[in-house]
């Protein structure tokens, strides 16, 4: 039998890890002495990895020379595109191109260094020396400064000295210890990439539709009729995956439409592109359900039977003049108590299917968003009414059931202050057109980092556990009142309401933390989590910093002098540090946070008093592990090589630092030992965890025999958990994370599964696994009819065999339940329907409302000149001085991406470095003109917070707008360099914008702040 070289890697199963290229076929028959040299692939190890810049998650192979040898290691010295991976088969963009210059970097941290306080260098030490020294000062910081009990005298546990950042491209297996680590710690200031990026989706789209995931996937785009690409520009940021939207155009004669402050690359392929000013988008969306209602544009049938559209709200529920009913002026906080329905005597949401009740959800939207007329959308965000009503048309379109839009969107929704409330108008969208379940349609959430939807999903947030459940408050001092808090009740009777498992996923998560300590008697060890007051997310966090009251702190695989807002408050709060761990395989702008580099980081170094340890960690290409894609894709990758010098992986540096903290409560004891001591850290090697054993562990298995209603027994004990449906809240299971069950089952490790067979409209169920269940598509019952006849045949993607429930994908959706049994295709929610209306879900109110970003080039908001901001966005006491006003900085920037580089971590890749030496900013014709600005001229950003100095690009791409009444320019601000790196040094970016957050996340308004521009 012969073998092709994609038949023959399917044959290999999912335990090859590399084969030679001699296996693959590629060796000549004979050898011909003499003749030119060998191709050096063939002497070389075929490794299967993944990108690990963004979350397209491209299949990459690498290849490394070493032949296990005495003395030889493994070199990786070429990478190329998996021509078999179903999303990127075989592509590579410029970042992606230039994974081997980044293994390879000059700035590839070697060996653990020294920075004592006031030093001027950097002092090489040894591992024990470093993690002694560490784990010494997070004992005794934490002994000093944990708070046991509150004010009130509650159990709380909690430490708020020291805190961490986790890594957004490690692997899951790596979060999981992170997790371990700093929760039995105590730590509350635990905080991931998330928080400055995608946090306003999961706050969007988990209301919405029940998950905060993006709902479809990379290669679904192929199927959509219209790509609305807003709040991104994935032909820069995502190349890769953007190829999906190529298909759909090409194959499909899918409409692309980009919306965006910029004409970027996303917009030089699309059919048709409008203009928006920065910070309006919330505007622009409004206005789109407006059109979409008054033209009676909607999906009826889909609105009808899958959307919150017919339910009865309260009747003390109103807006008026920017507000929602309950607002409190002083706390800046809305009570919520009326943001929900009528109810009957049962408790179950009142309801009017004809849709006639004035109260109806639908009905009240209607209402609200009347105000957002075409002219006034216009007026807001400058984009002309003729490109306004073109998109409304085009969209308005695929209300027939059988045509269905795409919206793709990035950090330019999640970066405002009502980012949230941006992407849940999107969401809503979505619903009136009937486009959620169907393939083609969706709400594609396009993540950034290679695994910041895996470190979500796990948990590392300052408010977060696993799985999406809440971190218990310390008004919650008992864990069934915990449970009841966070259980849903049923809104709607005869749905599935899912959460309400979550009692077993909670007590799966606890037995995994603190295994035979965790009993019934002492609630499975629910007083060892600690209890939050207040949210320590980043902004809050590093505003503590600022104050003082923070000691010590971790950033793993995270540069925060680069990616927090105002760079000047961020390295001053570093300052205060009195010590500061990095973990990296780089040299970062944190590290070096005490280095004056002049003009680029003007500081003291000798009055800043913290010690900062930089420990070197190994990269992607040298670990084994899963990282999630934007897809909800676990893939599993192989080390190809070793890691450098004396670099370790990351699960050793924590596994070590830990081991030694707990060592120390051993010997000395000291202030609540217990859940340091009872944390499950069964692995073989304590200091040194393998990915296999926490892999398997994240997964879960049954403690006891688990048995089905009938007391059969459906796993054994001692087997790994098949999915989560048999999850117990009895102990007898433990997970900790119940949706990764399924990820690592008895027929070994899912995530490495490479069969690419298309199963349907481009299916790859096969591929790796996704959570949840392996469902690739989410909400996919609502891409049919409540009697389960496909909206749109040609998208068929279940079917009803007239017992259960199959098709190209698993059913999102009880496997029996028939068609017309009424049960909701929005399984998650207590509604089993889609909410038009998002009940108390959010901070900032049940619909959507146009807030003007904090720094605002309007006087007022013309919608309601008293409430021109969020109401509720928090403005921190030593934030609210460094704003600045239209006045001073009468223009308006935006930070972005280019395709070349990758935040700051490409820069310290040669062929990246090359491609992009240079920080420069981007400026339209008309205001360079009039501030006689020629190309490549050096100018001067400034904004209340600081400046900088960068070359000038003067373009066509960013026009002058008419934004009420007036000129309105706008500047582009990429962000990409800074003082480390192989590119010329640079000013980070962060240095001009605002800390301020979107109202329920607290993610960073990067996308609009106000500036000036001066020719230098
Ligand atoms: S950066 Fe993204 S699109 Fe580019 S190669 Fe890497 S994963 Fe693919």
């Amino acid at each position: 039998m012969t073998l092709g070289r994609r038949q023959f890697l399917k044959a290999g199963g999912t335990c090859v890890a590399g084969a030679s290229a001699l296996a693959l076929g590629f060796a000549p028959p004979k050898a011909y002495a003499g003749d030119s040299r060998q191709y050096k692939l063939l002497r070389a190890k075929e490794t299967r990895n993944n990108c690990t810049y963004c979350s397209v998650g491209c299949g990459i192979l690498m290849y490394s020379l070493g032949d296990g040898a005495k003395n030889a290691k493994p070199s990786i010295f070429h990478i190329e595109g998996d021509p078999d991976h179903p999303v990127s088969r075989g592509s590579l963009c410029p970042k992606g191109a230039g994974l081997v210059d980044f293994i390879h970097s000059e700035t590839r941290l070697q060996y653990p260094e020294y920075r004592a306080p006031g030093a001027k260098e950097w002092k090489r030490i040894s591992w024990d020396e470093a993690t002694d020294r560490i784990a010494r000062l997070l004992k005794d910081d934490r002994d000093k400064n944990f708070i046991e009990r509150n004010e009130k005298g509650e159990l709380v546990n909690r430490w708020l000295s020291s805190g961490m950042l986790a890594s957004s491209a490690a692997s899951n297996e790596t979060g999981v210890l992170d997790f371990k680590f700093a929760r039995s710690l105590g730590m509350l200031g635990l905080d991931c990439q998330a928080r400055l990026c995608h946090a306003p989706t999961v706050a969007a789209l988990a209301p919405s539709f029940g998950r905060g995931a993006m709902t479809n996937n990379w290669v679904d785009i192929k199927n959509a009729n219209v790509v609305l690409i807003m709040g991104g520009n994935p032909a820069e940021a995502h190349p890769v995956g953007f190829k999906w939207v190529m298909e759909a155009k090409i194959r499909n004669g899918a409409k692309v439409l980009v919306v965006d402050p910029r004409f970027n690359r996303s917009a030089a392929v699309a059919d048709f592109y409008a203009p928006i000013r920065a910070g309006s988008d919330a505007a622009f969306m409004l206005g789109v359900i407006n059109y979409l209602l008054s033209h009676d544009k909607i999906q009826h049938d889909y609105v009808k039977a899958y959307t919150n559209a017919a339910l009865i709200v309260r009747e003390d529920f109103a807006f008026e003049d920017g507000l929602f009913t309950g607002y409190d002026v002083e706390k800046r906080k809305y009570d919520k108590s009326s943001w929900t329905y009528e109810r009957d005597e049962k408790g179950f949401a009142r309801q009017d299917p004809t849709l006639q009740n004035p109260r109806c959800v639908i009905n009240l939207l209607r209402k609200h968003v009347e105000r957002y007329t075409p002219e006034m959308v216009t007026q807001l965000s400058g984009t002309p009414v003729k490109d306004f009503l073109y998109v409304c048309e085009t969209l308005a379109s695929t209300s027939a059931p059988d045509l269905t839009s795409t919206f793709l969107f990035a950090l330019g929704w999640t970066h405002h202050t009502n980012g949230a409330q941006v992407i849940r108008s999107a969401a809503m969208v979505q619903m009136l057109l009937g486009n959620i379940g169907m393939a083609g349609g969706g709400m594609n959430a396009l993540r950034g980092h290679s695994n910041i939807q895996g470190f979500t999903d796990l948990g590392l947030l300052s408010l977060r556990l696993p799985g999406y459940l809440n971190l218990p408050s310390d008004k919650q001092q008992d864990m069934a009142t915990y449970l009841k808090e966070t259980t849903p009740a049923a809104d709607v009777p005869g749905q599935v309401n899912y959460y309400h498992n979550t009692p077993k996923f909670f007590v799966s998560l606890m037995k995994t933390l603190w295994g035979e300590h965790a009993t019934a008697a002492n609630n499975w060890g629910y007083d060892w989590l600690p209890k939050w007051d207040a949210s320590y997310d980043m902004l809050a966090y590093f505003d503590r910093m600022y104050q003082g009251k923070v000691n010590g702190y971790i950033a793993q695989g995270f540069n925060p002098l680069a990616a927090m807002p105002d760079k000047n408050k961020t390295a001053v709060a570093l300052s205060k540090l009195k010590f500061l761990v990095s973990i990296d395989p780089l040299s970062t702008e944190t590290a070096s946070f005490w280095k004056n580099e002049g003009q680029f980081n003007n500081v003291k170094t000798e009055d800043i008093q913290t010690e900062v340890f930089r420990l070197p960690a190994s990269c992607f290409a040298e670990e084994n592990g899963s990282i999630v894609n934007s897809g909800r894709w676990l893939q599993w990758h192989f080390a190809g090589a070793e890691p450098p010098g004396e670099a370790w992986h990351d699960s050793r540096i924590i596994g070590t630092i830990y081991s030694k903290v707990r060592d120390l409560y051993r010997k000395e004891g000291g202030v609540c030992p217990e859940p340091v001591l009872n944390m499950q850290w069964n692995y073989k090697d304590a200091e040194d965890p393998t990915p296999e054993e926490i892999a398997r562990e994240c997964n879960g298995t049954a403690l006891a025999d688990i048995t089905d209603d009938q007391g059969h027994i459906v796993v054994p004990k001692g087997h790994q958990l098949p999915d989560f449906s048999v999850m117990k809240d009895d102990g007898t299971t433990a997970s900790f994370c119940w949706i990764f069950a399924g990820s690592w089952t008895d027929a070994g490790n899912q995530m490495a599964r490479r069969d690419n067979t298309d199963t349907g409209l481009g299916n790859t169920p096969g591929w790796a696994w996704a959570w949840p269940a392996n469902r690739r598509l989410l909400y996919n019952r609502a891409s049919m009819d409540p009697n389960g006849r496909p909206w749109d045949p040609k998208r068929q993607i279940l079917e009803w065999d007239g017992k259960r429930w199959s098709g190209s994908d698993v059913p999102d959706y009880p496997p029996t339940s028939p068609p017309g049994s009424g049960v909701g295709p929005f399984i998650m929610l207590s509604e089993g329907l889609g909410r038009l209306f998002a009940c108390d879900k959010m901070v900032d109110g049940p619909f959507p409302e146009q807030y003007e970003p904090t720094e605002t080039p309007l006087v007022n908001n013309p919608l309601h000149p008293k409430v021109t901001h969020n109401p509720t966005a928090r403005v921190l006491k030593d934030d609210r001085a460094r704003m600045g006003d239209q006045k001073d900085f009468p223009y308006v920037a935006t930070t972005y991406s280019i395709t070349e580089l990758f935040r700051h971590w490409t820069k310290h890749s040669r062929l990246n470095a090359i491609a992009q030496p240079e920080q420069f900013i981007e400026i339209g014709e008309k205001l360079a003109g009039r501030l006689n600005i020629a190309a490549g001229d050096m100018v001067k950003v400034s904004s209340k917070r600081g400046y900088i100095e960068a070359k000038a690009v003067v373009t066509k791409r960013v026009r002058t707008l008419t934004v009420m009444g007036r000129e309105l320019d706008q500047i582009g601000v990429p962000c990409h360099w800074g003082f480390e790196g192989a590119t010329r040094k640079g000013y980070l970016a962060n240095t001009l914008s605002p800390a301020v957050g979107d109202a329920n996340t607290q993610t960073p308004e990067f996308k609009a702040f106000l500036v000036n521009v001066e020719k230098v």
